[in-house]
């Protein structure tokens, strides 16, 4: 297995029973995953336990670093207990939505049901929508009747279908009073923290209200740094901060509220995920293209990474290979601008988990290369990456200098990724090898566009570093003697949060003798 293929758009694959052994966790880091997302709304801790064992034993033998991305449910509502076979609604069908707990479908509840959230039932508006199991029926209110715990709330069927236990509830048209947060979101947070976690999302935010509360909480755990507010572009790896444990906060943009609130929720999170499945429940389906543009286009204004998912290469659950449709949407996404695209039922549940890898692996390569060619010829290269500062200058220049120079490769000494993810914004379409010493630090960059992160001591010099770097790209095949890359790093290289160096540098140099010498023989060329 070579270690060094290296990916540009990360994938993110959802784990499940489909992928949960060392082997096909293996394999899919050799197709190309790079980020495994723990879906907390699917399994237990003592599950948890043994895929964190098992992803740590697959990272081990490919020798490559892996993130693992932590999804809180939020305040995702679900249709109670239902009988084993489920219950048929059809059109014009009465239904009920109970307070209590009742078995859904049973003799004397042939057409009751419970929820997970009761309170919903006061909540809710006469001629409101109520969406089930991923907007497969759609219902709409009739009344609230009774009184205390006897409430409950009557439904007209518009469209049926058959319903079965624990579906998902979509409230659209209803400003829901219930917690960002659950007592098991909580729960699943310092289950994430413990465990080392690199990232967490958060489903169904409605405000920047609710990542803040999250991003808090994760501070009480000193999973945050004290007194520091990303503001932009680094995905919250902070320069500056000493912290072993550090969770960047990912949120899901999902409800209508969400897209109102877009611009304050993309400020104050970290990353960005464009959750189509639910989004496409909640909204117009037809307006999802676009909103997935809309998201993608305000994440890039704010400098900020971001994610698109669900029903990426969804006929995969199935079939061995996509449809065309679905290879478009891939690319499509990454050329509008996605950092990370990630797979959910195709590499959790479907039967084809890792050639869905490497299918998505296969068309995010051309489509790279079709963006390096279109830079190319149009000369339309530079990535706005947000809000001005030393690091985000630094990285546009160093987009245009790689260009001018043709560098095979962009190097960074990371000492906690905060420049490289700024570099990696600029989507350059050339490998970021970022060298660090922290583990976690590294693993947490394999989620960056274009990142490759490698383990090295810290040097104890600049110009040693350079050195080390020559050697690691000679003795692995990655260079050849001649090539241009360009070292990004600090000066000194063991000071903290300051990247204030880019050397432009010569594959094959030792002496400052051979490297002016070497470095006249190029201008020459360019
Ligand atoms: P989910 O989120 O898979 O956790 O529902 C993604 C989505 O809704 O698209
Ligand atoms: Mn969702």
């Amino acid at each position: 297995m070579n270690k060094f293929n290296f990916q540009m758009t990360k994938i993110i694959a959802t784990l499940g029973p489909a992928s949960s052994s060392v082997e096909v966790l293996t394999d899919l880091i050799e197709a190309g995953a790079r980020v495994f997302r723990v879906n907390f709304s699917h399994g237990a801790f003592k599950d948890y336990d043994k895929l964190i064992k098992n992803i740590r034993t697959a990272e081990k033998k490919t020798g490559i670093y892996v993130s693992i991305l932590g999804d809180l449910s939020g305040p995702k509502i679900r249709v109670g207990k239902v009988i084993p076979e489920g219950v048929l609604l059809k059109e014009k069908q009465r239904i009920r939505f109970v307070a209590h707990d009742v078995l859904g479908g049973s003799p004397g509840n042939e057409f009751t049901f419970s929820t997970t959230y009761p309170e919903f039932i006061d909540e809710v508006k006469r001629g409101e929508k109520i969406l089930l199991d991923d907007g497969n029926i759609e219902l709409k209110v009739i009344a609230e009747k009774g009184k205390g715990k006897d409430t409950y709330l009557e439904c007209e069927v518009v469209e049926g279908n058959l319903l079965t236990s624990s579906k998902g509830i979509n409230l659209p048209d209803t400003q829901l009073s219930l917690p960002s947060m659950t007592e098991k979101d909580y729960a699943c947070l310092e289950y994430a923290v413990k465990n080392r976690f690199h990232f967490l999302a958060l489903s169904f935010v409605r405000s920047a209200k609710d990542v803040k509360t999250l991003k808090e909480k994760l501070l009480e755990y000193k999973a945050r740094p004290h007194g520091l507010e990303i503001t932009s572009g680094d995905l919250g790896f902070s320069t500056t901060f000493e912290e072993e444990s550090y969770i960047p906060v990912i949120s899901k943009i999902e409800k209508p509220q969400a897209i109102e609130n877009l611009e304050s929720i993309v400020r104050e999170s970290d990353g960005i995920m464009v959750a189509r499945g639910d989004l496409g429940v909640e909204m117009d389906l037809a307006e999802v293209a676009i909103l997935q543009k809309q998201i993608i286009r305000m994440c890039k204004t704010q400098g900020k990474h971001v994610i698109v998912a669900t029903q990426m290469l969804q006929s995969m659950i199935e079939e061995p290979v996509p449809t065309r449709a679905e290879v478009s949407d891939v690319a499509n996404a990454i050329i509008d601008g996605a950092d990370a695209i990630m797979l959910s039922g195709e590499t959790a549940v479907g039967h084809h988990p890792v050639k869905a890898v490497a299918m998505m692996a296969r068309i995010a390569h051309n489509t790279s290369e079709y963006l390096k060619d279109k830079q190319t010829k149009t000369g339309q290269f530079i990535e706005y990456a947000g809000i001005l500062n030393r690091k985000t200058a630094m990285a546009r220049g160093v987009n245009i200098i790689a260009r001018d120079v043709d560098a095979r490769y962009i190097i960074t000494w990371a000492h906690s990724g905060g420049s490289t993810a700024m570099l990696s914004l600029q989507k350059m379409q050339i490998p970021i090898i970022a060298f660090g010493e922290n583990i976690t630090r590294l693993e947490q960059m394999a989620i960056l566009y274009s990142v490759h992160p490698v383990q090295m001591k810290q040097p104890a010099s600049g110009s040693k570093f350079v050195a080390k770097v020559d050697r690691y790209l000679l003795d692995n095949k990655l260079a050849k003697k001649g090539d241009n890359v360009i070292i990004v790093a600090s000066s000194p290289i063991t000071l903290r949060g300051v990247t204030n160096r880019m050397v432009i540098h010569v594959v094959g140099e030792t002496t400052d003798r051979e490297k002016a010498l070497k470095m006249k023989s190029k201008d020459s060329q360019i």
